[in-house]
C-alpha cells in the first residue's frame, strides 16, 4: 500500500493497492502486445495520439495542476506552467518529430549505398521522480509515443494520483491500452522488472543513489539506461551584468519549485566588484520571498514535498554549521503541521567540504565570492555534478569562456537555466549521462539499423 500526503496540511490524501508480482507480469504483457503493433503503427496515428494528449494537458491545466500541488506541494502558479509546458512539448513533437525519423543515407566506396533507418525497440521502464511530476514524465513519454516503443512508468510513490491521471489521460488521449502504464509499486520490484525481458531500456530521472542502483542491474542485463540525475548548479554573476535582472533570476533560480529542481542555480558565484551590492539585494531579496498555502495565487515558496525531504534539507544545514560555513538567515524549521521551511543562504562554504559538494534539495543557497573570473570557474567546477549552470554577463569574451569552461550539459546566458522544449537536456559527470529532448531524445531508445544496398 502507498499513502500519498498533503506536504502544506501533513493530511493523508489517498492509499493505493500496490502491484504484485501478477498484477507487474499483466502490465508488462500488455506492453508487449502493444509494442507489436505500435511498432509499425503509421507515423500519423502517432502524432494524432500526441496531440489529443496535447490538447488534455491544456484543457485540463487547471484541474492537473491542483492535483500535483496537493501531492507535492508546488505553487499553483508553477504547477500550471509545467502542465503547460507538457502540452508545447506534445504538440512540438506531433508537428516537428516525424522528419526526425528520416532515414540517412550514404554513399559507399565500394559504389554502394548505405541507410540509416530508425525502428523502435520495444518497451522502455521509466522511473522518475516527483519533483516536476508531469514534466519528468511527458519528457520521455512524447518520444517513446513517436517513436514506435511503448512506455512502463514506475513513478515516485509521493505522486500516485498524478502518476494515474497520466495513464488515464494516454487512453482519453485515444492510446491503446498497454502504449502507456503506471507500475503502482515502491521502488523494491524494480529490479525484477529490469531483468524482465520484455522491457528493453530504461530511463531514471533522480538522485544519484537511485541512479546507480538502476543502471548497475539494467548493466547487469546489458540494457541501455539514460541517467537524468542530481546536479548542484552555479549561478555566476560578473560585473558587465545587469544587476537588477541577476539578483531577481538568482532568487528565482534557487527558490523555484520550493528548491527542489535539479537545475536550480544552487550556488551564486559572484565576482568580487560586484558582490557587496548583488550580495546586500540578493539576500533582501530571498527574505522578501513569499512563503505560503501552495494553492494561492501569489506564493513563491510552499512547503517541501514531504517532511522527510525537509528534515534533509534541515540536517544539511546543521551539517554546514558544523564545517564552517555561516548560515547568513533562515532555513528554520516551522512549527505547523506539513512540510514547511524558511528559505536560507549559506556563505564561506569550504568548496572540498560535503556542503560544498552535495546537492541540497531545498530551499537554502550558497553564497561565493569569485576574485576573477577564473576563480568563478574554479567554484562552478568544484563538485561532482554537471547538470545545468547560467552565466549573468555582458561581455562576449566572458561567455565563450565559460560555454566552454563550465563542465555541464547546459549553460544559459543571462536568464534562469531551464529545459527548452526543442534543444536536448541531459548532464555529464554525476548527473547522468543521454540526452532528453529534440532528436537525440527521441533517438535514445531505438534502432539506428543500417541497411546496405550493394
Ligand atoms: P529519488 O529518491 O531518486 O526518486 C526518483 C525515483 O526513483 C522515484 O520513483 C523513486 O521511487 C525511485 N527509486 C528510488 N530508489 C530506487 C531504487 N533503489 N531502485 C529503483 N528506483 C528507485 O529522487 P527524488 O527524491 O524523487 O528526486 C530528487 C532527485 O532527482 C534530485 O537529486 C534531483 O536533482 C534529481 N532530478 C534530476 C532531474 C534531471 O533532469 N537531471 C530532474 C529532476 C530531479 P520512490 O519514490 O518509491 O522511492
Amino acid at each position: 500500500m502507498i499513502t500519498t500526503t498533503n506536504p502544506a496540511t501533513g493530511e493523508t490524501i489517498a492509499e493505493y493497492e500496490t502491484l504484485d508480482e501478477n498484477g507487474i507480469d499483466a502490465k508488462l504483457e500488455a506492453a508487449a502486445r502493444t509494442y507489436r503493433d505500435w511498432r509499425t503503427s503509421p507515423l500519423d496515428k502517432r502524432t494524432a495520439v500526441l496531440s489529443k494528449l496535447g490538447n488534455l494537458y491544456q484543457g485540463n491545466t487547471e484541474e492537473l495542476a491542483k492535483l500535483a500541488v496537493t501531492e507535492m506541494g508546488k505553487p499553483i502558479t508553477q504547477a500550471r506552467a509545467e502542465a503547460e509546458k507538457c502540452a508545447s512539448l506534445l504538440h512540438y513533437y506531433a508537428e516537428h518529430g516525424p522528419p526526425m525519423l528520416e532515414s540517412k543515407f550514404w554513399d559507399l566506396s565500394d559504389g554502394g549505398r548505405a541507410e540509416g533507418r530508425w525502428l523502435p525497440q520495444g518497451p522502455v521502464l521509466a522511473v522518475m521522480p516527483w519533483n516536476f511530476p508531469y514534466w519528468q514524465v511527458i519528457r520521455f513519454l512524447a518520444p517513446t509515443i513517436l517513436a514506435g516503443n511503448v512506455g512502463v512508468l514506475k513513478h515516485a510513490s509521493i505522486v500516485q494520483g498524478v502518476a494515474a491521471r497520466m495513464e488515464e489521460l494516454v487512453l482519453e488521449a485515444g492510446g491503446p491500452e498497454g502504449l502507456f502504464q503506471n507500475l503502482c509499486v515502491s521502488s523494491d520490484p524494480i529490479g525484477s522488472v529490469i531483468d524482465d525481458d520484455r522491457v528493453v531500456a530504461a530511463t531514471l530521472t533522480g538522485s544519484e543513489g537511485a541512479g546507480s542502483a538502476v543502471a548497475e542491474r539494467a548493466g547487469k542485463n546489458l540494457k541501455k539506461v539514460v541517467l537524468e540525475l542530481g546536479g548542484s548548479d552555479p549561478f555566476i554573476v560578473m560585473p558587465s551584468a545587469d544587476i537588477d535582472k541577476a539578483v531577481e533570476d538568482a532568487v528565482t533560480a534557487r527558490i523555484q519549485n520550493n528548491g527542489q529542481s535539479c537545475i536550480c542555480g544552487k550556488r551564486t558565484i559572484v565576482h568580487a566588484n560586484v558582490y557587496d551590492d548583488f550580495a546586500d539585494r540578493f539576500i533582501a531579496a530571498l527574505k522578501e520571498a513569499k512563503l505560503g498555502d501552495p494553492m494561492e495565487e501569489d506564493t513563491d515558496l510552499g512547503p517541501l514535498s514531504s517532511e522527510g525531504q525537509r528534515d534533509t534539507v534541515l540536517k544539511q544545514v546543521d551539517k554546514a554549521k558544523q564545517e564552517g560555513c555561516t548560515l547568513l538567515f533562515g532555513a528554520e524549521k516551522l512549527d505547523r503541521p506539513g512540510a514547511w521551511m524558511t528559505a536560507g543562504l549559506l556563505t564561506d562554504v569550504p568548496l572540498a567540504s560535503e556542503t560544498g559538494t552535495d546537492e541540497i534539495f531545498g530551499p537554502v543557497g550558497q553564497l561565493y565570492k569569485a576574485k576573477d573570473i577564473d576563480e568563478a570557474t574554479t567554484i562552478a567546477n568544484a563538485i561532482p555534478y554537471g547538470l545545468g549552470s547560467a552565466v549573468f554577463t555582458n561581455d562576449d569574451d566572458e561567455k565563450e569562456h565559460f560555454a566552454n569552461a563550465i563542465e555541464a550539459g547546459m549553460t544559459t546566458f543571462n536568464a534562469v537555466n531551464g529545459s527548452k522544449i526543442e534543444a536536448p537536456f541531459g548532464g555529464i559527470k554525476r548527473s547522468g549521462h543521454g540526452r532528453e529532448l529534440a532528436e537525440f531524445g527521441l533517438h535514445e531508445f531505438m534502432n539506428l539499423k543500417t541497411l546496405v544496398h550493394p
